[in-house]
């Protein structure tokens, strides 16, 4: 039986067996017609104080109003959900109640507060429907994280409707440009060099926008593999090894410590290597850039840290947003999409860890992605903090 017509099953039996759930002024109530066959129990408490726990502790707001508007029957939850107040049904929910006794068919309301405040929920909606003998019963639900859901998804499809515009514009005008520039080779090069560059940042934001959506809404990865941190370390390394050396950044890195996490290898690479190219993209040329790892209890930690720009306090929770960025025209002068850390963020929480960040503007950052140690991990004794090696 659906849950719903449970529910409905539920509430005309307690409303025939007189269940005083949460029952305003007790008139002489008509009982309905329907009363479900039901004996009670031989042990046990009786039938009737069982449904008056179902409906009493249910998570979807309930109410039963009779003809005249009167509520006979909710509980708690239809208060907190503003189905009920101070006794009396929600005027919208009792329009609704009487649209649907007229119909006889079930009608949908919104019933979200008019001044969002508190701890009320932001959305609600109810489904009204008629029990006959004049009788209507409202369910109510909280759909604040069904319209917060909505309103990222639409936020995301106009940001990635702007960034893809971004460079296909470019695109076209530059290819416009080469077309009048045919008689002068030098132009053609200057401006095919920039197509060029355009083309390499539409392919990043698309790669990156594929990793960001087979990431997003994706739970703890189901086949985690025994993963080598240091050969994760290693692999990021050589991936960013020429954007430090056109940076002219020296990028050190501790010793190998034969830790071990449970998770997708390329994952964690991708998000690293996110790390460090950060680091060299938001570091003055010649500034040095690190990275470590560590045993932190039934953790693995790798950090990487920078004496770069640094990031202000209330920028900090927000660069993990996909395509925020503390200086639009910086990311995008070094090639940023403003996917990189929602990449990290994800990789780490699909692996049941976390990114956490230290950063101060003018002094630089640390950010450091915290992982489960693999089981087998965890009886050996963490040694010290190595002496960084230079790897350059
Ligand atoms: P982007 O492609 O713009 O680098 P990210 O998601 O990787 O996108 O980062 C978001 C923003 O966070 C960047 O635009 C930048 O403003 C800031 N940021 C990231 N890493 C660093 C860092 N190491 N130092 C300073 N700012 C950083």
């Amino acid at each position: 039986m659906p849950p719903v017509t449970a529910l409905l099953c539920v509430l005309l039996a307690a409303a025939a067996l007189g269940v005083g759930v949460v029952v305003g002024r007790r008139t002489a109530r008509p009982r309905p017609a329907v009363v479900p066959a039901a004996a009670a129990p031989d042990t046990g408490p009786p039938l009737a104080d069982l449904l008056q726990r179902m409906v009493r502790s249910s998570a979807t707001g309930l109410a039963v109003l009779a003809r005249s508007g009167e509520v006979v029957l909710h509980n708690a939850r239809a208060v907190e959900l503003g189905l009920v107040r101070a006794g009396s049904p929600d005027a919208r929910a009792w329009a609704a109640c009487q649209r649907a006794q007229q119909t006889g068919q079930t009608a949908e309301v919104d019933l979200s507060p008019l001044d969002h405040r508190g701890r009320q929920p932001a959305a609600v909606v109810a489904h009204v429907r008629p029990l006959g003998d004049g009788y209507t019963v409202a369910e109510a639900v909280d759909t604040s994280d069904a319209v917060r859901l909505e309103a990222t998804r639409r936020d995301f499809v106009a940001n990635v409707s702007h960034e893809l515009k971004t460079p296909v514009g470019a695109v076209g005008l530059l290819a416009e440009a080469v077309l009048d520039a045919a008689d002068d080779p030098a132009e053609v090069r200057r401006f095919g060099t920039k197509i060029l560059n355009e083309a390499h940042r539409l392919g990043a934001l698309v790669t990156e926008l594929i990793a960001l959506s087979r990431l997003t809404g994706a739970e703890r990865l189901p086949e985690l593999c025994v993963v080598d941190v240091d050969e994760v370390v290693r692999e990021a390394m050589a991936r960013c090894r020429l954007s430090a050396e056109a940076a002219s950044i020296d990028i050190t890195v501790d010793r190998p410590r034969g830790l071990e996490v449970e998770g997708d290898r390329t994952l964690l690479v991708t998000a690293l290597s996110n790390l460090i190219e950060n680091a060299i993209a938001y570091s003055p040329a010649e500034a040095s850039v690190s990275v470590s790892r560590r045993s932190a209890g039934d953790w693995v930690e790798i950090s990487v840290t920078d004496r770069g720009i640094g990031i202000a306090p209330e920028h900090q929770k927000r660069v993990f947003e996909r395509f925020f960025r503390v200086d639009p025209a910086r990311s995008r002068a070094t090639g940023g999409t403003g996917l990189g850390l929602a990449i990290v963020k994800h990789v780490l929480a699909n692996h049941g860890g976390e990114v956490r960040l230290w950063s101060s503007p003018g002094t630089g950052s640390t950010f450091t992605m915290r992982l489960p140690a693999h089981a087998a991990e965890l009886d050996e004794v963490p040694g010290t903090e190595d002496e960084l090696e230079e790897i350059r």
